[in-house]
């Protein structure tokens, strides 16, 4: 678009990561002009959709139900494939069941039953998906097993899911401004007028009849996180981009919208101790290092502090983030041997990593930087002690393969570390995105601290508050953007038809 923002469109966008090219296109379905506002400059654009690995977690029945969403499969594919089901009960059940039951029901329904139809949507917009075979299936008898209800992947990850969604945004006449960050909006008492937004050094006013904020979470704001987070939670590293500091949930409050949700939770993962302060789009998620249900983690006191094997790594590892982060000195450190070394995931095998190796025992504890290395080498040898060696190891259930008598145990996949070579990796706390947000209805209208909605106001994504506590199941947040992009861009669509 041109170098000028116009003083007046229908629908403004605000931010341009998954859940805002969602709103944008369904806006644009309803026949009216759409504006997207992204804060960050082109390059650095796409929000932390970009820096994600694509994955979306959607209800599908069958093979068929994949096959309509990824028409590439090939039969030779299906037949190497064993992708089960993911049905509206297992979504239904994961959701309350990671969340303790706090979810917003109303909320979690409209996830749920829309995911299925939502990605169809997306295919049909143009989007190609493909199954993620690399992380979240094992090769059994030849077969690949998918194991936890996350079968699907946008092609090119993060980043081809943000580049095509980008070229069918330009493709249906949406218009996207770079560097441009809205600061407020502007409203009276009809409802939302438009918003002022600062581009190329100036500010100005453009007006809208409808208004999707889909501008992310506050994790990337030092101060907003450890006022709602707490303690600690300054140090911990920010996964994904650095433009997400809560603006959209502060101009939404800033005119009377209700806070909801887990305003002291976020999710956040097992980050290599030595990334950078934000994330870096060259390594995406790879600093994360997601393999520790098959090994053990340490802390600096030389001691484990968390059951690695609770439940499949897709339902522990957001939660896990925020254990290491209260850690001492804020790290662990994740132990593996020469059995499970081959079957670590890919991102242990990046350059930029923070990894020790060593022959023996003693001379890898001795390794172990910041960690009492006496102390480690006794828990290393009590839990190789107390590993139920008879029950055999199986990766894609859940197999028993338990510790005994140990204070913090191991419910699945304990391993002993007996086989040379050793190997350790140094992790800290990633903090991926903040819980608490803006509360929202059904149809993604932003309500007030009245109950009421606020005329013209739609949300989705990130910043919405309300469908997360504590934990979260993996691949939800892409596929939260888009249902409620979808759901906002269509209303606020919607009502620029029929305004004057
Ligand atoms: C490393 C990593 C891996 C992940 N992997 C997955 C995964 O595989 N599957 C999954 O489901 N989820 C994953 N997630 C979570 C997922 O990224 C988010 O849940 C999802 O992308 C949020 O989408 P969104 O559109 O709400 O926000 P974003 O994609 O973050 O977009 C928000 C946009 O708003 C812009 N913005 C902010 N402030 C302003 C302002 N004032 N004015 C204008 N624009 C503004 C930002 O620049 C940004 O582009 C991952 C996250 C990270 C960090």
């Amino acid at each position: 678009m041109s170098k000028t923002l116009p003083p007046a469109t229908d629908v403004i966008v605000v931010g341009a990561g998954n859940a805002a090219f969602c709103a944008a296109l369904a806006a644009a379905e309803q026949g009216v002009s759409v504006l997207m506002l992204e804060r960050a400059p082109e390059a650095e654009a796409g929000g932390n959709s970009r820096f994600t690995a694509g994955a979306f977690r959607c209800v599908y029945n069958g093979v068929d139900d994949l096959r309509a969403l990824m028409p590439d499969l090939t039969d030779d594919e299906v037949a190497k494939s064993d992708f089960g089901t993911y049905t509206e009960e297992k979504f239904f059940d994961d959701m309350g069941r990671v969340t303790e039951y706090r979810t917003d029901p109303d909320l979690c329904e409209i996830l749920v039953t829309r995911s299925k139809s939502t990605m169809r949507w997306m295919r049909d917009k143009g989007v190609r998906f493909m199954p993620i075979w690399g992380r979240q299936a094992y090769k059994i008898g030849g077969v690949f097993k998918f194991w936890g209800g996350l079968t699907v992947e946008a092609w090119g990850g993060g980043p081809g899911l943000v580049d095509q969604l980008t070229k069918i945004a330009r493709k249906n006449n949406v218009a996207i401004a770079y560097g441009a960050r809205v600061l407020s909006l502007v409203a009276d008492d009809e409802g939302i007028k438009g918003v002022r937004v600062k581009h190329g050094g100036k500010t100005v006013e453009v007006r809208a009849k409808g208004v999707v904020l889909a501008a992310g979470g506050f994790q990337a704001n030092t101060e907003m996180r450890t006022r709602y987070l707490g303690p600690l939670w300054e140090l911990a590293k920010i996964r994904g981009t650095r433009f997400n500091t809560g603006d959209g949930i502060r101009v939404a409050l800033d005119i009377g919208a209700m806070p909801t949700g887990n305003w002291s939770g976020a999710h956040a993962v097992a980050w290599d101790r030595n990334a950078p302060e934000f994330g870096d789009l060259a390594v995406g998620d790879n600093f994360q290092k997601h393999s520790y249900p098959w090994g053990i983690m340490i802390n600096a006191n030389g001691e484990r502090f968390v059951d690695e094997g609770a439940d499949f790594r897709n339902y522990t590892y957001a939660k896990y983030g925020r254990v290491i982060l209260m850690q001492p000195k804020q790290l662990a450190w994740q132990v593996f041997d020469a059995k499970i070394i081959p079957m670590l995931r890919d991102e242990y095998r990046i350059k930029q990593v923070t990894k020790v190796r060593a022959n023996t025992l003693e001379e890898l504890v001795n390794k172990l930087e910041d960690v009492d290395a006496e102390k480690a080498l006794e828990t290393i040898k009590t839990y190789n002690k107390a590993v139920m060696t008879e029950v055999p190891f199986d990766p894609s259930v859940k197999d028993g393969r338990a510790t005994r008598g140990l204070a913090v145990p191991k419910s699945n996949w304990a391993n002993t570390l007996d086989e040379p070579p050793f190997e350790a990796y140094a992790v800290t706390c990633g903090l991926t995105f903040t819980f608490g947000g803006i509360k929202i209805d059904t149809t993604a209208r932003v309500i007030d601290t009245d109950g009421a909605p606020i005329p013209g106001l739609f949300a989705a994504g990130e910043l919405v508050g309300g469908l997360f506590y504590f934990n979260y199941p993996g691949g939800t947040g892409l596929m939260n953007g888009s249902v409620f992009g979808k759901i906002a861009g269509t209303a606020a669509g919607q009502r620029a038809a029929q305004s004057p």
